[in-house]
């Protein structure tokens, strides 16, 4: 039987691919060159002898023994044999034990990785009584070691020493691979799965990629705290693992589907229609919805020749007082998006929201955490202030760079993370107050905020009119939500539009449209460059913003070229935004520093932050400051020696500080 079985493989391996050149040529080649592995087309073998291969599925263990002998006679070399394109592929949630023992297709995202280690395979002990050398063949998780020594004369039970030196290694890696988001249902909670990682396929996948995987379901059985368990934990034992296409790639358009596409890119409301199939069930919010859509497609990125990256995805921020349906807005938009992903600040995972090392029983592994799992799609962050401290610091670079740097423990990576944010956030004092900036009303560095595109402050503020139409919407959603909430563009369509738009189009700015965009930002910088402190109205961050929105708008008529009127419009948006968060409360003209640096140009606040300094000072060094160093700190910031001296002067008289030695200061408490 063995014997007709290595003849048949045999045979197989000199008729595959061609007889030109077979897989034995290949074998070959692969050991000449010192390679391990010969990786065969499982398509071939079923074109071959579709019974072997049944067999080979079902009795993996065998059937690659039998396959990888063959190929060691030959060669005189030990090679794997790793079978790729296996006939059906399972998602992570459908393995089910009736698979145990047999060789499946999964394919997942790889959310979890170990170090890689040295495990033994065969263990050589020595018999410290007599010194005979015992080889045990180690296949399960837990070290086999020799009951009695083999040598006749002997016989006794040990002790046995490991000689390691002797002993035969191999690497060894463990990978946790779970359902890719855009394959779940909206809300389906992600299930995953270990898979074991040996010799030359360790370390070829990283957190956040997309694979698939052949690999024989085994089992470990579980352990209670004195007896081991009837239930067993499921794992993988990886035969071959390949990293595929990210995001959105590989969704399959069909010509029927492409034809109702290119239809409705030809529809002169598209814009509108886009907008308005974002949460039909949420009354009013058209910019925010117009954001979103925009964000949906999102701009080109861009390599530069000098090697640096501008990102094209657009960042949304919502802020605004409980109950006005961000959470709501959210949701929905992580439903429909191609590869979105829902998650709190806190993230869903040990993770959170960028990377973490996480220790585990046996040592360290990387996980990703929401932006890297959203690689190539649209992460909605609900509650962002709420978000780790370790993100606060690792979510900067996500969102500028689109990649994410973790060193520790000895774990050293750069994990992808060019996806969109869309983020909601609550203020500090529970309701949002126009009259204050955005970046002291919410818990997130200036830094941070400023590297969001778009900012919409959203308020509940009683308003007989949009009550009652709010009111009114609200109660006919719930009377008939089959005609109130239903999207001019079916969802499903909608998926297949962006996915399409984003594949298909790439668009660049016309002469017009830059033109356009140019004259607004000169425009902006020239109306600020004033009096005190000159503050900064709209920056080279939202110059590249409108860019990106621009081109968005563009792909969403799946054009290649950003028109005059989309320009326009970005600008119209972009002003709008800045409108509602950025006007500086004395001077009712655009300040973006308002925004960005949280330090508005009002002479109250420039006071206050005057205070702040000699509190924060005090605070770090725990002494007071000389007026020196607070003149040349508040400088810093723009504030003039004159107000600093104002300051002092105001906050002596106030009994917020004191002067314990002439021209130094303190706080009172
Ligand atoms: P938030 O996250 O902003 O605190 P939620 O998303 O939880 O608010 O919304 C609270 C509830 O109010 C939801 O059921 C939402 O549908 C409803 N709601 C709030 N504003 C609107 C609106 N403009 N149109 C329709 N429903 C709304
Ligand atoms: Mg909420």
């Amino acid at each position: 039987m063995i014997e007709d079985l290595s003849e048949a493989f045999s045979s197989f391996l000199h008729m595959y691919p061609s007889e030109e050149k077979s897989y034995w040529d290949e074998a070959r080649a692969i050991s000449a060159r010192g390679g391990k592995s010969l990786v065969v087309d499982f398509e071939h073998l079923i074109e071959f002898d579709f019974e072997l291969a049944t067999e080979t599925i079902s009795r993996p263990y065998k059937y690659i023994e039998v396959l990888e002998k063959s190929i060691f006679e030959v060669t005189g070399q030990e090679m794997h044999v790793r079978f790729k394109n296996l006939p059906e592929i399972k998602m992570v949630k459908e393995i089910r034990s009736d698979q145990i023992g047999k060789l499946l297709g999964v394919e997942g995202i790889v959310t979890r990785v170990s170090e890689v280690k040295p495990r033994i395979n065969l263990a050589i002990f020595q018999c410290r009584r007599c010194g005979e050398e015992i080889e045990v063949l180690q296949s399960g998780e837990v070290m086999k070691v020799p009951g009695v020594c083999p040598n006749p004369s002997c016989g006794r039970s040990g002790p046995f020493d490991l000689l390691e030196e002797k002993s035969e290694f191999e690497d060894w890696q463990r990978i946790r691979i779970q359902d890719r988001p855009e394959r779940l249902r909206g809300g389906e909670i992600p299930r995953f799965i270990e898979a074991i990682l040996r010799d030359d396929i360790v370390d070829k996948v990283k957190p956040g990629d997309s694979v698939y995987i052949s690999g024989i379901l085994r089992t470990i059985q579980e352990r209670g705290r004195k007896s081991t368990k009837t239930t067993f934990r499921k794992y993988l034992e990886v035969n071959y693992i390949e990293s595929k296409s990210r995001g959105v790639e590989d969704f399959e358009i069909t010509p029927e589907e492409e034809k109702m596409i290119l239809e409705l890119s030809r529809d002169p409301l598209i814009v509108r229609k886009i907008r308005d199939s974002i949460a039909p069930g949420i009354y009013g919010y058209e910019e925010i919805k117009e954001s979103i859509a925009l964000q949906l497609f999102g701009g080109v990125a861009r390599e530069l020749p000098d090697g640096t990256r501008i990102r094209g995805d657009c960042n949304v921020l919502l802020v605004g007082d409980p109950g006005v349906a961000k959470s709501q807005i959210l949701q929905y938009v992580s439903r429909i998006a191609p590869k979105g992903i829902y998650t709190s600040g806190r993230g869903t995972s040990a993770a959170g929201l960028t990377a973490a090392v996480i220790r585990e029983e046996d040592g360290f592994s990387l996980e990703a955490g929401a932006l890297v799992l959203a690689d190539g799609g649209i992460a909605c962050v609900d509650e962002i202030d709420k978000m780790r401290d370790e993100d606060r610091v690792a979510i900067h670079e996500a969102m500028e760079q689109q990649t994410i740097s973790i060193a520790k423990a000895g774990i050293v990576a750069t994990l992808n993370a060019r996806t969109a944010i869309l983020a909601a956030a609550n203020p500090k004092f529970g309701r949002f107050d126009p009259k204050e900036t955005v970046s002291d009303q919410i818990d997130l560095p200036p830094t941070l905020i400023s590297r969001f595109d778009l900012i919409w402050p959203m308020e509940d503020r009683p308003d007989p009119k949009r009550d009652e139409e709010l009111a009114r919407h609200v109660t006919e959603v719930h009377m008939d939500p089959e005609v109130r909430v239903r999207p001019p563009i079916d969802p499903e369509l909608l998926r297949k539009y962006i996915i399409y738009a984003r594949r298909n189009a790439h668009p660049r700015l016309s002469k017009e449209a830059s033109e356009r965009i140019l004259k607004f930002y000169v425009e902006m910088r020239n109306k600020e460059r004033d009096e005190e402190g000159g503050s900064v109205p709209i920056t080279v961050r939202q110059l590249e913003a409108l860019i990106r929105l621009a081109e968005a708008r563009a792909r969403m008529r799946l054009s290649n070229e950003v028109t005059a009127e989309d320009a326009e419009e970005v600008i119209r948006l972009m002003k709008e935004c800045l409108r509602r968060v950025g006007v500086d409360p004395e001077t009712k003209r655009f300040d973006i520093d308002a925004i960005m640096t949280g330090r508005p140009k009002t002479k109250r606040e420039r006071l206050s932050r005057v205070l702040e300094i000699i509190k924060g000072y005090y605070s770090e060094k725990g002494k007071e400051i000389s007026e020196k160093e607070l003149m040349e700190l508040a400088k810093e910031e723009g504030i003039p020696s004159s107000l600093v001296r104002e300051a002092i002067n105001v906050f002596l008289k106030s009994g917020d500080i004191y002067e314990p030695k002439p021209g130094h200061y303190m706080p009172l408490h």
